[in-house]
């Protein structure tokens, strides 16, 4: 999981602001989300903050059914030394224990950042009913970035999925980041 602060482009309505060579894709526009959703994302976002505080790569992730929190979770693939630790994989991971089932009807999964193609085949394989996440990554987001893994209608079941919650802010997290560690690196 690699991201460059120039692949993080922030959402405007439902306009994609920026990078024209990455392609387009449509995403609803922020109006459409309801208080919920921008109240879990902003507690992904907390997730996020945690996983920089542990010297990751900030991207947080929760997962939730009927307005209860099912699992949580945070980047921490240095801290695993595990390339699947993903924030997206372990949340999915902690709500499959609680659970006790790894197939997650009903689940919404709120991501700070585009999935990837991993976590994207993660999520089909949970039956999760929605994904909403806020950045788009259009280098390796599998959600319509890059790739139209998620929703692609030959899986038996997709789920739906919703792009740019809190775009601004999950973009401005990433990008102050790189920008931090780029300056400690020089
Ligand atoms: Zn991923």
């Amino acid at each position: 999981m690699i991201f460059l602060e120039s692949r993080l482009q922030p959402l405007n309505g439902n306009r994609r602001m920026g990078n024209p060579e990455s392609g387009g894709f449509p995403v609803q526009a922020s109006n459409s989300f309801s208080q919920a959703d921008r109240l879990w994302m902003q507690h992904a976002v907390s997730l996020a903050a945690r996983a920089e505080q542990e010297g990751e790569v900030p991207v947080g992730a929760v997962v939730v059914r009927d307005g209860a929190v099912l699992g949580e979770g945070c980047n921490r693939t240095i801290s695993h030394s595990d390339p699947s630790a993903h924030a997206e994989i372990l949340a999915l991971r902690q709500a499959g224990e609680h659970c006790g089932n790894y197939r997650l009807p009903g689940c919404t999964l709120y991501v700070t950042l585009e999935p990837c193609c991993m976590c994207a085949g993660a999520m089909i394989h949970a039956r999760l009913q929605r994904v909403v996440y806020g950045a788009a990554d259009p280098k390796t987001g599998a959600a319509g970035g890059v790739f139209h893994l998620l929703t692609d209608a030959r899986h038996n079941q997709v789920p739906q999925v919703s792009g740019g919650c809190l775009a601004a802010e999950c973009s401005d997290q990433l990008k102050q980041f790189f920008r931090r560690r780029r300056m400690q690196q020089t």
